[in-house]
C-alpha cells in the first residue's frame, strides 16, 4: 500500500495490552513508528523494551496540577503523568510533550515549556479551537476554545524564542479559526491515511468519521480499491461530515502535493 508511517493513537492506545507486540512488529517492518498517549498507564510499560524502539513518543501534558487533573477527570493525573515523563527520561527515552491549550490553560504554557526544557525534551503547543470529539466528549469545549488567536500565537511564539525544544505551527491555528479545511487546504485524510479502528476495520474518510467501513475480514488492498471506498476518497473534504471540520491531526497528511505549505510546516515545526 506504500505506507511508511504507523501512528498508534486513540482513544488511548495503552489500554490495549498487546500494544508492545504491535510496536515491535511495526519497527521490525521498518515503519516510522509513533505512539500518542495520555501517559496515565505508561508506568506499567516503562521497563519493557519496546518504548525505546519508538521513533516518536508523544505524551499530553500541561504543567499545572489543577488544570491538568481536571482536564483528565482523574484527581491524580498530574502526579502520575509528570512522574511517568520524568521516569521515561531517566531511562533514556525521549518523549515529546504535546500541550493542547485552551483559554483556561494558555497561562500554563510557559511553565510547561520550562519543565520540558529542564528535562531536555521537546514540546509541541497547539490550541483547541474546535474538536471533532465534540459530539461525544463530556468536556464543554465551547467554553474553553482559544479566543484572541493572534495574541495567543504571539504569546506562544515568544515562549518558542525563549525556551529550547518548543515546536509551534501558527498556520494550523489560523486555519482552525478560519473554519478549518477549505479549498486552499482541502482535507486529504482519505487519500493519505489508512485509519485502522480497534476492531480491525478501516474507516473512510478518516478515523473520526465513518462513511464507509472496510470490514476486518476484508484484505486491505481490494477493500481500499472498491468502488465505495474510491468514491469516499474522491469526495474527501467535501462530504457532509467534513463541513467545518478542524481535525488538526489531518493537517500534515493533507499537505501532500503542496510544496509551499510543506516547506512552511517544516520551518514552523522546527524548535
Ligand atoms: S475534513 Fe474532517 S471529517 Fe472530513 S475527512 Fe477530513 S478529518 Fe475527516
Amino acid at each position: 500500500m506504500g505506507c511508511r508511517i504507523v501512528s498508534f493513537t486513540g482513544g488511548e492506545p495503552l489500554m490495549y495490552n498487546g500494544i508492545g507486540r504491535l510496536v515491535r512488529k511495526c519497527v521490525n517492518l521498518r515503519y516510522f513508528t509513533g505512539l500518542v498517549t495520555n501517559g496515565l498507564l505508561f508506568g506499567r510499560f516503562l521497563d519493557e523494551g519496546w518504548p525505546g524502539m519508538l521513533d516518536m513518543l508523544v505524551i499530553s501534558f500541561i504543567d499545572d496540577e489543577a488544570a491538568f487533573s481536571t482536564s483528565r477527570g482523574h484527581v491524580n493525573a498530574y502526579r502520575i503523568v509528570k512522574k511517568n515523563i520524568e521516569d521515561m527520561v531517566e531511562r533514556g527515552l525521549s518523549p515529546v510533550i504535546q500541550s493542547a491549550l485552551t483559554d483556561d490553560t494558555l497561562v500554563h504554557a510557559e511553565k510547561t515549556a520550562a519543565f520540558s526544557q529542564s528535562l531536555g525534551i521537546g514540546i509541541y503547543f497547539s490550541f483547541i479551537v474546535e474538536t471533532p470529539r465534540k459530539g461525544y466528549d463530556t468536556v464543554n469545549w465551547d467554553d474553553q476554545k482559544i479566543s484572541g488567536i493572534e495574541n495567543a500565537i504571539s504569546h506562544i511564539s515568544t515562549i518558542k524564542d525563549t525556551y529550547k525544544g518548543v515546536h509551534f505551527n501558527p498556520d494550523i491555528e489560523r486555519l482552525q479559526v478560519r473554519g478549518g479545511f477549505n479549498k486552499h487546504v482541502p482535507c486529504q485524510a482519505a487519500r493519505t491515511v489508512v485509519s485502522l479502528k480497534p476492531d480491525g476495520s478501516v474507516s473512510l474518510p478518516c478515523y473520526v468519521k465513518t462513511v464507509h467501513s472496510i470490514s476486518p475480514g476484508t484484505a486491505l488492498g481490494p477493500g481500499w480499491k472498491s468502488a465505495d471506498a474510491v468514491s469516499v476518497r474522491e469526495a474527501c473534504g467535501h462530504l457532509g461530515c467534513c463541513r467545518g471540520c478542524m481535525n488538526t491531526c489531518m493537517y500534515a497528511p493533507s499537505l501532500i502535493g503542496k510544496p509551499v505549505l510543506i516547506f512552511r510546516w517544516i520551518c514552523n515545526s522546527k524548535p
